[in-house]
């Protein structure tokens, strides 16, 4: 039987950002996931960018993750919103001095990058791929049979499956959801004029439309809310064609665009458990809520269930 402090079902960018935030705290924990981290790295895998609030990039820098992606995060400088193309708006901008907004990151690459840093935790074991088989959560502590017959335990579970959960679902655990019947359509651009690390949000009555600043100060992803009916059509778009669609809804400021990558879309919909916890199990990023991701927040919340999960865990360890 191996045993840990924690046992952490998921190894997605939250289930990897609590093991190595256990390690720093000399807590052990060992991660499930049926995932094969050569597939999910893979470009093809995963086309988003997130963009990291200024609050979870110094945990990263705490964590020693932000180090690791020298020269790759593009800051965010500042936010504008607006109604469609309309003048004026609010913008958003961080006094003299002060940190930027957020890091713009491909998620391929931070995902790698916490992969990587976990495998070199002292404490971390990453069982990838692995699948579960029997989850027995009682008052003794929790143990994991592993479809190869391996058996873990640990005195807590946590669920960062994702928004399915099977960990959540296994303990009743309620969820309040919805479909937005929106999806987001995910693309980077190529343009002809700089950014200045402008992040903008234009609200169209079809949906929101984001520009997200990227490296270098010509690239942009866009992250574009169409409803879910209208996706495949523009997702299958030639190149000019798409980069046309875009423009029009983004205007010329950035002078003359190209498609610069494949096009990815993502249905939409919100959900949030009705219990963050249950005996010996806590749940945590988007196995515990999932929002629509105009103002890039789902990620962020996510790290605070990991920080609140390190803590709790901590405290338990010296009591
Ligand atoms: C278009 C789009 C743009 C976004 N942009 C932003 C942004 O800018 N900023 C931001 O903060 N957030 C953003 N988000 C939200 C963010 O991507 C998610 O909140 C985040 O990826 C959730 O991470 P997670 O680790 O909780 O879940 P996931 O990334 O879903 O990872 C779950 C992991 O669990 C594994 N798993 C699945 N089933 C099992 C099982 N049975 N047992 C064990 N493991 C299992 C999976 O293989 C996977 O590795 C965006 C979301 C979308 C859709």
């Amino acid at each position: 039987m191996e045993r840990a402090d924690v046992i952490i079902l998921g190894g997605g960018l939250i289930g990897l950002t609590l093991a190595i935030a256990l390690d720093r705290h000399d807590l052990s924990s060992i991660i499930v996931d049926p995932a094969d981290p050569a597939t999910i790295e893979r470009p093809a895998y995963d086309g988003r960018a997130t963009a990291v609030a200024s609050a979870s990039w110094r945990m990263l820098e705490t964590l020693g993750i932000a180090g690791r992606l020298q020269g790759e995060g593009c800051p965010i400088r500042s936010i504008r919103v607006s109604e469609g193309l309309a003048a004026g708006g609010i913008v958003f901008e961080p006094a003299e001095g002060d940190n930027p907004l957020g890091i713009m990151v491909e998620n391929r690459r931070l995902r790698a990058v916490l992969r990587e840093a976990a495998e070199q935790c002292p404490r971390a074991r990453l069982l990838m791929p692995a699948r579960v088989a029997d989850i027995v959560r009682d008052q003794a502590g929790v143990r994991v049979a592993l479809d190869d017959g391996r058996i873990l335990a640990a005195p807590l579970l946590v669920g960062a499956e994702g928004r399915s959960s099977p960990a959540r679902e296994a303990a009743n655990i309620a969820v309040a959801r919805w479909r937005y019947d929106h999806a987001a359509i995910v693309v980077t651009v190529a343009h002809e004029r700089p950014h200045h690390n402008a992040a903008y949000e234009i609200f169209y009555p079809t949906g929101p439309f984001a520009i997200l600043p990227m490296l270098p100060g010509t690239r942009s992803a866009i992250v574009w809310s169409v409803p879910a009916a209208e996706a495949a059509a523009f997702v299958d778009l030639p190149d000019r064609a798409m980069a046309a669609e875009i423009e029009k809804r983004m205007g010329s400021f950035l002078g003359r665009l190209e498609m610069a990558g494949p096009r990815w879309t993502y249905p939409l919909g919100f959900h949030h458990a009705a219990r963050m916890t249950a005996e010996r199990l806590a749940l945590a990023g988007d196995a515990a809520h999932g929002i629509h991701p105009i103002a890039g927040q789902g990620l962020n919340l996510g790290l605070r269930d990991a920080a609140a999960t390190m803590k709790v865990s901590r405290a338990r360890q010296r009591s």
